[in-house]
């Protein structure tokens, strides 16, 4: 039950929306002891003058100084929750959303039926909820069917610093709903929260808020550092450097709690079950072990429960042909599906590597902390250690900024992280460990200061920190822009361009397509304000840029999806072929790199098929060459001998697997698998897979001039574009080189002596109005305008029209 509110004297009569009451909680005493000691109590009264009287407010304040735990108590206590309207909190990761929840509700004594959490596929929300931890991606779904938001009187965006894409998407959204709040006569608080005191991008930008927001900041206690480099900087094995220096720490300094800083899940816990060999428990004490058995039958259970799963959906396959490429998902894949990554091998990989390395120092009580842990044990981490042991925490960068373990000395930083990437042509995002920026390494190294002065051990030289980019990159910035607009629309944001100023001011840059293209931004963007197609929403629903959603969304019949998976995958790769017309040294070498060419191209010409399928051009090549590379076992030597690169062929290997666990996660009755050894499409299919390339590369389709259009002898045996004024041709490696189909489509345009056009397929000119009716137009005006996409039936209809067209085309914006 809501207790009863008693009125309580307001410091300003400023007619304002502000609620004149006061909610007491019941908190216990200890509670309250420890709140006392936050920082964030003494601005206690500033902060709610300031939400009273502004409607966005910012408040920046060191990690640990309470604002996520605290903000919604005071928004409680000032009566900003009734039975219409409650407060909201999002966070950029689902532990932080689940934990907080739990926390808060404990320090206010409410039940979790009051103060409740929503991540994606699970939350305890019900009518009584009043104070609502969730994701950003959960708000952001809720903005989809409700713009106003009318649920909530307030929004917090927490963690605003890291910039999440979806956390700079609500906050462009929400400089919206707040006016249309204030015009309604209901209006919405935004509060924005963030670690640091780069803010200027919410408050300096006139375009985002009419007024600015005032900044609150509130002054945390930091005790002093001490920072230690390494002179050398090691460059793989950072997890056994990790190992070393806890070790170090543990044995030879006094007393204080470890935090170890690694970038996943798989980490976390070879390096935990490593320390727990060398610091042993005695046998009543043995709350590691408990997590490691416990982890250990989950991998069985979870493993189990796939292969049954695999064996219901598709009861032909050999299930000894058939290998798992696990699922590399980082902690800052906050919102997104996740095949938790227990499903990896690398528990099982360097068993018993710290035996001799046993050692009779205290036991060292070792917990991981990630994302996907669950909560019961992440709430270990909050708890003091068992009585004659010492904390060592090994976690992933959730414990830079979102979550605060109390008593930590020590940061060992291995100062990685694991970061999404997308690649710009393709737009398909993968997760990669890479260098932390100064400022995350800088947080990291805070948490050591809280309580007393502290030492952070970073595992590599200073040159090396000043080489760090001094903070990330807005993720939105690095996102294809496309996909962002196409984002939006499924969020039924019509009219992208002026509703989201914001969020597109940072992403123009991604734009700079090149001085040659004539397909310029404003021809991207006249298409922006209609509506989303019914293939637009599909597509939204797929993490890879809009041209190649576009293909995954049409490949769901015929089978085609494990062709298209794999043509996006190597067309992310790009190079898979080894490039042998390199100047050699000497006159053998020179020998060597001929024959190794010539085995290239025989094998090329193999791989490219037979029949229909040799239409399919350099596409058809790839999958060749991918399929018979796996049905090999995708082993180097296989690689050197034929020609490919064998990383690349690695990377193809792991975007299949990111790519197959995307699909399925979208569309839940695909039942799909990977499966190395596929067989090459059939004639059917390799036709289709033509139109479904056509159709997502609309804009890349060329033309051969022909005959009596040659303007002069640089147009022989060119194409023209839709993009170039220029004349393309195919680039000499391709395999369709010497046909010369009359229409292709093409992966990509590279400039050497000439434009060469790369990634080449033939069409069919028919096809053409039928699959891209809006770049075209026609001779004469059609009395049956061609059918395309059957939305209802997910299919492409293709009969050849009665008429031939005569296809030029206008240029093409990308179709969303
Ligand atoms: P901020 O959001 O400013 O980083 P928080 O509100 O998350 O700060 O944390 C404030 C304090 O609450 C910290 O000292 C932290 O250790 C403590 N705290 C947070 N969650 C828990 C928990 N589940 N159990 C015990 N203490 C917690
Ligand atoms: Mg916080």
């Amino acid at each position: 039950a809501v207790p009863s509110a008693t009125v309580c004297q307001t410091a300003s009569n400023k007619p304002s929306c502000k609620p004149a009451v006061f909610i007491p909680v019941d908190r216990a005493p200890e509670i309250q002891e420890a709140r006392l000691k936050l920082p964030i109590l003494a601005e206690e009264q500033s902060i709610m003058e300031a939400i009273n009287e502004n409607p966005v407010v910012v408040i920046c304040g060191e990690t640990g100084s309470g604002k996520t735990t605290q903000v919604p108590q005071f928004l409680y206590e000032a009566g900003y929750t009734s039975s219409t309207g409650a407060i909201g909190i999002t966070e950029p990761r689902r532990v932080a959303a689940v934990s907080m929840s739990q926390r808060v509700a404990k320090e206010m004594n409410l039940s979790r039926r009051v103060v409740s959490y929503q991540i994606r596929y699970e939350g305890n929300v019900t009518d009584e909820t009043q104070i609502k931890f969730m994701t950003d991606g959960v708000l952001l779904k809720e903005i989809q069917k409700d713009f106003l938001l009318s649920k909530y009187k307030v929004v917090i965006i927490d963690e605003a610093h890291e910039r999440s894409m979806y956390t700079d998407i609500l906050i462009g959204l929400l400089s919206r709903i707040v006016p249309l709040r204030e015009k309604k006569g209901l209006p919405l608080k935004l509060i924005i929260m963030s670690a640091t005191l780069r803010v200027e991008d919410f408050t300096e930008n006139k375009r985002l808020f009419s007024a600015v927001p005032p900044v609150i900041q509130v002054d945390a206690r930091q005790f002093p550092v001490t920072i230690h480099f390494n002179k050398k900087t090691p460059l793989d094995d950072y997890s056994g450097e990790c190992f070393r220096k806890v070790c170090k720490i543990h044995r030879m300094l006094p007393s204080g709690g470890i935090l170890v800083f690694l970038t996943g899940q798989a980490e976390v816990h070879s390096l935990c079950r490593r320390l727990r060999k060398a610091f042993p428990f005695q046998k009543n004490n043995t709350a590691g072990d408990d997590d490691k058995e416990e982890s250990v039958e989950e991998i069985r259970k979870f493993k189990k429960s796939r292969k049954r799963k695999k064996a219901m959906t598709l009861p032909k396959i050999d299930l000894d042909n058939y290998s798992v490429i696990p699922v590399d998902e980082g902690d800052e894949d906050r919102d997104a599906e996740t095949d938790d990554d227990v499903a990896g091998s690398d528990l099982d990989l360097d068993l018993g590597d710290a035996d001799s390395e046993e050692d009779s120092s205290l036991p060292l009580y070792v917990l991981p902390l990630y994302s996907l842990l669950a909560p019961e044990k992440q709430a270990k981490v909050f708890r003091p250690p068992p009585p004659g042991t010492r904390l060592c925490v090994v976690a992933t960068n959730v414990a830079e900024t979102s979550l605060t373990i109390p008593g930590i000395k020590y940061v060992v930083d291995c100062g990685k992280v694991k970061k999404r990437f997308y690649d710009k042509i393709t737009g398909v995002s993968s997760f990669r460990v890479t260098w932390t920026s100064q400022a995350s390494a800088n947080q990291r190294a805070g948490r050591a200061g809280r309580t007393e002065p502290g030492h952070c051990y970073r595992l590599y030289s200073s040159a090396v920190f000043m080489d760090f980019e001094q903070f990330s990159a807005p993720e939105i910035t690095k996102r294809p822009v496309e996909d962002l607009i196409l984002q939006m629309k499924a969020l039924n944001i019509e009219k992208v361009k002026c509703k989201i100023d914001f969020v597109l001011r940072h992403s123009l840059k991604c734009l700079s397509i090149g001085t040659r293209n004539k397909h310029k931004f404003e021809q991207q963007t006249a298409k922006l304000s209609c509506p989303i197609s019914p293939l637009g929403r599909v597509m939204a629903t797929f993490p890879v840029a809009p041209r190649y959603a576009k293909m995954l969304a049409l490949s769901r019949q015929h089978d085609c999806l494990p062709y298209t998976i794999t043509i996006v995958s190597a067309m992310t790769v790009r190079e898979l072929f080894e490039e042998y017309d390199r100047p050699a040294v000497s006159e053998e070498e020179t020998a060597k790199l001929k024959g190794k060419k010539a085995r290239l191209l025989q094998m090329q010409r193999i791989w490219a098929g037979q029949g229909l399928l040799q239409k399919l051009g350099d596409l058809m090549v790839m999958l060749g060459a991918v399929g018979a590379c796996e049905y090999a076992g995708c082993t180097p030597k296989f690689c050197e001998e034929n020609g490919l690169r064998y990383k690349a062929m690695l990377e193809i290997r792991r975007l299949r697997g990111q790519l197959t666990t995307a699909v399925n996660s979208v569309c839940s009755d695909a039942g799909l698998y990977i499966d190395p050894k596929m067989k090459p499409p059939t004639e059917a299919q390799a036709t289709y897979l033509r139109q479904i390339v056509l159709a997502g590369l609309g804009d890349h389709v060329a033309r051969r001039v022909q005959a009596e259009e040659l303007l002069d002898d640089k147009w022989k045996n060119a194409y023209k574009t839709a993009l170039l004024d220029e004349p393309v041709f195919i680039h000499p490696s391709s395999i369709l080189f010497k046909q010369l189909p009359e229409f292709v489509v093409y992966q990509e345009i590279v400039e050497t002596t000439k434009l060469y056009m790369k990634g080449v397929s033939a069409v069919e000119p028919e096809w053409i109005p039928v699959l891209l009716p809006s770049y075209c137009h026609f001779g004469k005006p059609l009395e049956n305008p061609p059918p395309s996409y059957c939305p209802e039936t997910g299919r492409i209809r293709c009969h050849r029209p009665s008429v031939f067209y005569r296809v030029s085309w206008q240029l093409p914006a990308v179709e969303v």
